[in-house]
């Protein structure tokens, strides 16, 4: 069966934007049928399990329901499957890169701005020992991909074209990276509908790219927009009360509510005024009081 999804990263407390992005990725999912899959994206060492418990208790909290809850970390088999099977069809090779050496790398005249410039694309097996002996750390795995370009659909930006470079499915230090995960979890739970801040717009079409490869089906997209403070820059923690916690329940769902233009103070309330047609496009601007 389908299934919409939210995917928060425990790293801090969810806030405002992350609540609204969670309701707004729920109402699409239940709107249309679909299941609702919460998944926590704890493989990264920087984030923490009591972060991911209360992201979880603030999100039922404000009456998000899910079907199925799981945990990135408890599923690196399936990750490492995955990453056996590209290694397996020889699309995957090392990268012994550092952010600077990419950087500082030599670059075609219109290679396009932030893809990786293929420094260890085509090395020997004697320059690849070299480069191994020099850096003295583990090689980060690089999809190679013959695309420089892919356009998904999303359904509040039309189609979006944006670059897919060789970009990596694992980390040197042995994580599955955020890209791989996203789009192996994804298709094992079902997911075929993606809703998530526009922040991350620029990462679907490598998304969608390696799920073709993966032999998935590409997801539907909707990137709602993001919640911004009064300078125009993303919502944090120094902003002031921006968390559950300190804004409090009726008043967070009445902002969220109102920051769309409803009239509802739950989120059943919400699922009837829903219009997905009607999402505002631009970012709310939230001043904490
Ligand atoms: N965990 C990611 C984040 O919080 C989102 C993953 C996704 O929605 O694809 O930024």
């Amino acid at each position: 069966m389908t299934a919409g999804r939210f995917a928060p990263s425990p790293s801090a407390d969810l806030h405002i934007g992350n609540l609204r992005t969670a309701i707004l990725a729920w109402l699409f999912a239940r709107s249309t049928g679909r299941r609702f899959v919460m998944r926590v994206d704890d493989l990264d060492d920087r984030t923490f399990a009591d972060v991911g418990r209360r992201q979880l208790s603030d999100l039922a909290t404000i009456g998000v329901t899910w079907d199925v809850v799981e945990w990135q970390s408890e599923h690196r088999s399936r990750y490492d499957a995955a990453i056996a099977g590209l290694k397996g069809r020889d699309l995957l090779y090392e990268c012994y890169c550092s952010r600077r050496d990419i950087a500082q790398a030599p670059r075609a005249p219109h290679a396009p701005q932030g893809a990786y410039p293929g420094t260890c694309r085509d090395l020997t097996d004697d320059e690849r020992a070299t480069r191994r002996a020099e850096t003295g750390r583990p090689p980060a795995l690089r999809l190679r991909t013959d695309a420089i370009v892919h356009t998904v659909h999303d359904v509040l930006h039309g189609d979006y074209t944006g670059i897919v470079d060789d970009f990596v499915v694992r980390r040197g230090d042995g994580v599955p990276a955020y890209n791989l995960a996203v789009v192996v979890d994804d298709a094992a739970q079902g997911v075929d509908q993606v809703v998530r801040g526009d922040d991350l717009l620029p990462s679907s079409p490598r998304q969608a790219y390696l799920a073709r490869m993966l032999g998935y089906a590409e997801p539907v997209y909707a990137h709602v927009a993001l919640v911004l403070n009064a300078d125009g820059a993303r919502l944090a923690k120094r902003d002031g009360a921006v968390t559950l916690a300190e804004i409090g329940v009726p008043r967070a769902l009445a902002q969220i509510s109102e920051s769309l233009g409803w009239r509802a103070r739950d989120v059943e309330g919400m699922l009837a005024e829903f219009d997905p047609a009607a999402l505002p496009r631009t970012p709310w601007i939230y001043r904490p009081d």
